[in-house]
């Protein structure tokens, strides 16, 4: 028996819910015949502290559809955190993250399960058109992507999202990782694995609003940046050390200057322009060492990924 369990992670979307099962529905046996018979399908949705009817629409569906399996966690924990929920309670051989919102195309699952069969481990579904996207996202994802490419200590497969398929092996070796600020997409590309990729074209949302706000995004980001390189760390000892290098040769040079004329007065520019770009670099590197010592903080501490208030269906 093959199981494929499929990971939904949900934020006030009680509009999106029913849409969403109903497209999976009409695929089903499409599904089947690629996974070949006999073939599971497991639906576990992440009720990530929602605020709307998404709980109670969630545990009626469960309650008539044994394939349907709820966890609702004890508050808004955000995406990353009810993925690794859905993920440490799949049981599936393969397993795919999706959004409810229908914008990771569910036919594109189909070639997935082919990729899997064929033998990859890790299937991505690359963006490669984000026409949906909007401007401003695009424009700033192109952006983090290509900053990240840099960087990365290893590198993260670039417009992939969460939606991907994960065999059993790669789901194992997920959950063994067990850090608190976590960067899926990062973690994704880390674990290895043979990879296959499959193109989407990611469409617009079909119900209900995005639930990223750009401040949540940002920080999407920086935990990105920061759980993936320890480069931005390393340059200020780099840049440091180019600048008091330049500083000594300048600092003899003066002294020279000085023994030799007397010195002049008149040395208030320069003055100010040393101390306001010495300042400001000092502050700069303060702030990101910040950000990692805020983020070695809050693993420090050890605190779980989620808390989950109640389970249906398992
Ligand atoms: N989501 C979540 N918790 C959050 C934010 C989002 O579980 O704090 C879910 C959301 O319900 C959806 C998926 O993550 O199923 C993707 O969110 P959205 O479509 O708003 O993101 P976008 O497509 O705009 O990047
Ligand atoms: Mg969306």
């Amino acid at each position: 028996m093959t199981t494929l369990s499929l990971i939904i992670p949900v934020f006030n979307e009680d509009d999106a819910i029913r849409p969403f099962l109903d497209r999976m529905a009409q695929l089903r046996s499409q599904f089947e015949v690629e996974l070949g018979s006999p073939a599971k399908l497991e639906f576990i949705f992440v009720n990530d502290g929602s605020l709307d009817n998404t709980r109670s629409t969630l545990e009626h569906l469960c309650r008539n559809q044994a394939e349907i399996k709820v966890i609702n966690l004890s508050r808004n924990f955000g995406k990353e955190a009810a993925l690794s929920a859905g993920m440490h309670h799949a049981s599936g051989d393969a397993v795919i993250p999706i959004d409810v919102d229908l914008q990771d195309p569910p036919q594109i699952i189909v070639e997935m399960i082919r990729r899997w069969k064929q033998g990859a481990q890790v299937v991505n579904a690359k963006r490669v058109d984000r026409s949906s996207d909007g401007l401003f996202k695009r424009g700033t994802a192109n952006l983090f992507y290509s900053i990240l490419e840099k960087i990365a200590d290893q590198p993260v497969h670039a417009h992939v999202g969460d939606f991907r398929l994960l065999d059993r092996q790669a789901v194992e070796a997920l959950n063994q990782l067990n850090e608190n600020t976590r960067f899926n997409k990062g973690l994704f590309s880390w674990i290895g694995f043979k990879v296959a990729e499959v193109e989407v074209v990611r469409p617009p949302r079909e119900n209900g609003t995005t639930k990223w706000k750009p401040t949540k995004l940002w920080s999407l980001a920086l935990d990105g940046v920061t759980s993936s390189s320890t480069l931005p760390l390393r340059i200020w000892t780099y840049l440091g050390a180019s600048i008091a290098f330049l500083a000594f040769l300048y600092a003899g040079a003066l002294i020279v200057y000085t023994l030799i004329t007397g010195g002049d007065m008149p040395g208030y520019a320069s003055i100010m322009v040393a101390v306001l770009f010495l300042g400001g670099l000092n502050l700069l590197s303060l702030g990101l060492i910040g950000e990692y010592l805020g983020r070695i903080a809050l693993e420090v501490r050890r605190r779980p990924l989620y808390i989950i208030e109640s389970k249906e269906g398992f």
